[in-house]
């Protein structure tokens, strides 16, 4: 045990894991040494952001998209999708909901939807915040080019978040069409930072063909990048998609995953998923235990909200946002964290 907390302590000073810890941690059965990782990362995260837990309202605007990612539920060739994407009055309407509930940062995602040009978007970007400055806007709209990423944080954005998904080019490969590149994913990060967005990056736990060799390599771009978001949520199979039969990834192992990461970059903002509260009912608190310290409940119209289907079974599908709201108000508490009204920037 003694052994164990060491090498636990030295991530934290060494902000670095090696490959032998990283496949320890991944794999222990021991709760005492499960346990002091768990608390070491949660007291990272209170040194810095304390028992507060931000929120941000999540819009999914369009699930059309023009890419075929093997794992998601909305990729082009998913003939069973039920295509929609929202008008800007009712993206504005989310909003004005959100923002009486105490939202102060909207995250507007979406597939790569064509139909979204840039002046679209630069458009929606501009209404919100002329309505909203007080608000942080968060983009997630996938891959564009360099003048389209500074089109829209001309417009308003302050954040955008694009999932590495994978540090493994030949996992990356798997997960991707042959027309999506590693390199173009991670061009795409690098622009965005150096715009001046606050970026997120992030992987899927457990996606078909991971290894510890990959986690691994991801931690280390994580550490090398120093994103000002990560996005760490388990995989989970989609019916209609190539990975539809595959297992999805597991609770312990995204929790431990958090609580590295949180470890290794103490200040970075860390939302528990929906993906990690659909794999276990108390999967987002455990999250937060785990040092994150953002959830993002979702304030899409409920009419839509089924039909933004990356996963099987998604949780808060049926939810208004106003109960969703206090739903998650109830479960920090429960864990003794609350959410703030703010816009929750990276400190
Ligand atoms: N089009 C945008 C937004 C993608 S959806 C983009 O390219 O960034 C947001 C995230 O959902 C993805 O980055 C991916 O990591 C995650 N996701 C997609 N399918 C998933 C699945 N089956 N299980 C878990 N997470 C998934």
């Amino acid at each position: 045990m003694n052994e164990a907390k060491k090498r636990i302590d030295e991530i934290r000073q060494k902000r670095d894991i090696s490959i032998k810890t990283l496949d320890f941690l991944l794999s222990t059965e021991d709760e005492e040494v499960i346990t002091y990782l768990r608390d070491s990362a949660r007291e990272a995260a209170d040194k810095i952001y304390g028992k507060q837990v931000f929120i941000r309202g999540l819009i999914e605007f369009t699930n059309y998209c023009k890419n075929d990612c093997k794992y998601c539920g909305i990729r082009r060739s998913n003939s069973r999708a039920d295509r929609y994407r929202l008008t800007e009055e009712e993206i504005l309407s989310c909003c004005e909901n959100g923002y009486g509930l105490g939202f102060r940062t909207f995250v507007l995602q979406g597939g790569e939807d064509m139909y979204f040009t840039d002046e679209k978007i630069c458009h929606l970007l501009k209404s919100i915040k002329e309505k909203y400055p007080d608000c942080a806007l968060t983009l997630s709209i996938g891959e564009k080019n360099k003048e389209s990423y500074q089109a829209y944080f001309d417009a308003g954005a302050d954040r955008y978040l694009l999932r590495h998904e994978t540090a493994d080019e030949m996992h990356y490969n798997r997960l991707h069409p042959p027309e999506l590149s590693f390199k173009n994913r991670i061009r795409c990060l690098y622009d965005l930072k150096e715009i001046g967005y606050q970026t997120g990056c992030g992987f899927m736990v457990g996606s078909p063909g991971q290894t510890t060799e990959s986690i691994y390599k991801d931690l280390q771009f994580i550490r090398q990048f120093l994103p000002h978001m990560a996005g760490i949520g388990p995989f989970i199979p989609q019916k209609d998609t190539p990975f539809g039969k595959e297992p999805a990834g597991s609770l312990k192992m995204t929790l431990r995953l958090l609580s590295i990461i949180r470890l290794i970059h103490p200040h970075v903002l860390l939302p528990a998923t929906t993906a990690l509260g659909t794999i276990h009912p108390k999967g987002r608190e455990l999250g937060i235990l785990a040092g994150a310290n953002v959830v993002m409940p979702n304030l899409s119209p409920v009419l839509v909200r089924k039909k933004y289907a990356l996963y099987d079974n998604k949780i808060c599908t049926g939810d208004e946002a106003a109960e969703c709201r206090q739903c998650m108000e109830k479960r920090m508490e429960a864990v003794g964290y609350h959410i703030v009204t703010a816009r929750g920037d990276y400190i």
